[in-house]
């Protein structure tokens, strides 16, 4: 244990809202650091990995991990060092003054700096089928699933940049992958499309939406509707990515914290603090932040950044490692 919980009435020096790869390892590194660390992990702790199975492509485990057993890995790593875990949903936010308020239903907990790393949801199409087959043939994560689609049929659902890359990456394994899209044009750049227009391998639906998922242990089938006839059709398939975006967990610092129009906080660097936001002592770590490469790994660096940051700003001995 290398901090304590403050005493009675005194502030915590940092608290972090998330508990995703940026949360945990932000945590990581601020109890190392000798401050005293609250995590309001949420209700439902872990972030986007808990949903997954094996990670493949998180480096220093050469025959992969499960997604959960990672979370509880970093979970463990942070209390070993004394970081304080709330399985709670933080309800409110006060930044007027410091020490900075964080509500969590009745209770109130106070802290000298915060961490936003309440990283983002997986937009999903909230079809029939869809909670049920989840990971069972429906990902949104080619880099992590690609490699158990080798030699067979897999459809990605979206028309952004996004789908363009799940397609790509899936060519390198699928026989055959089919984007799905609503409408008529990509809104993907141009850089991205004439990679997938120029793939052999890729094969695009246009005007089309899914309306269905089939399976009973496994995804089998999807139904699939035209947008401009309204014909429907099913289609075999052993896989289906959705691509469709993400949605920042930002609803609890909109007005308080800048957001972009996309609903993502926008970090403002100042001076040697890279992750701060717009509220002097508030940092910003991981996918509520970025939404280019989402990968746990760089979640966690961001959160290393973050956590870095903070002993700065709090002026705390940074640990020699
Ligand atoms: P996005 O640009 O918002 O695209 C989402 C796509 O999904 C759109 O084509 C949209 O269709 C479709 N869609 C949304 N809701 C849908 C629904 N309910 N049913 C069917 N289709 C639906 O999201 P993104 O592709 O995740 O990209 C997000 C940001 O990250 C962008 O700024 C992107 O440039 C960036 N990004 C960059 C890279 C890269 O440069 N390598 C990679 C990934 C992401 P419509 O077009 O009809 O609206």
């Amino acid at each position: 244990m290398f901090v304590e919980k403050p005493k009675e009435g005194q502030p915590w020096d940092v608290a972090i809202i998330g508990s995703g790869p940026s949360a945990l390892t932000a945590a990581i590194y601020t109890t190392r650091g000798a401050a005293s660390t609250l995590v309001l992990a949420g209700d439902v702790w872990g972030g986007q990995l808990m949903l997954t199975t094996t990670v493949d492509n998180f480096p220093g485990f050469p025959d992969g991990v499960q997604g959960p057993e990672l979370m509880q890995k970093m979970r463990q790593q942070a209390e070993r060092f004394g970081a304080e875990m709330i399985d709670k949903n933080l309800t409110g936010l006060d930044v007027s003054q410091k020490p900075f308020k964080l509500m969590v239903g009745e209770q109130i907990y106070t802290a000298s700096s915060v961490i936003i790393a309440t990283g983002a949801l997986t937009k999903w199409l909230g079809i029939p089928g869809e909670e049920k087959l989840l990971g069972k043939g429906i990902s949104s994560c080619a880099p992590c699933d690609a490699p158990f689609f080798k030699d067979k049929n897999v459809v990605v659902v979206g028309g952004g940049d996004s789908a363009m890359e799940e397609a790509l990456v899936l060519t390198k394994y699928a026989r055959k992958v089919t984007i799905v899209h609503r409408r008529e044009e990509f809104r993907a750049s141009a850089a991205m499309q004439k990679k997938v227009f120029g793939n052999e391998k890729i094969e695009v639906l246009w005007n089309k939406e899914l309306l269905e998922y089939f399976g009973e242990h496994k995804l089998e089938k999807i139904k699939i509707k035209d947008t401009k006839t309204s014909e429907e059709t099913e289609m075999p398939v052993d896989g289906v990515f959705v691509a469709i975006g993400h949605v920042p967990a930002t609803s609890p610092f909109k007005n308080i914290i800048t957001l972009d129009q996309k609903g993502y906080i926008v970090p403002q660097p100042k001076g040697e603090f890279k992750s701060s936001t717009n509220v002097d002592g508030v940092f910003v770590a991981g996918d509520v932040h970025d939404h280019d490469y989402r990968q746990a790994i760089t979640a966690a660096g961001f959160g290393c950044i973050a956590g870095m940051e903070v002993l700065k700003h709090l002026d705390k001995d940074i640990p020699s490692w």
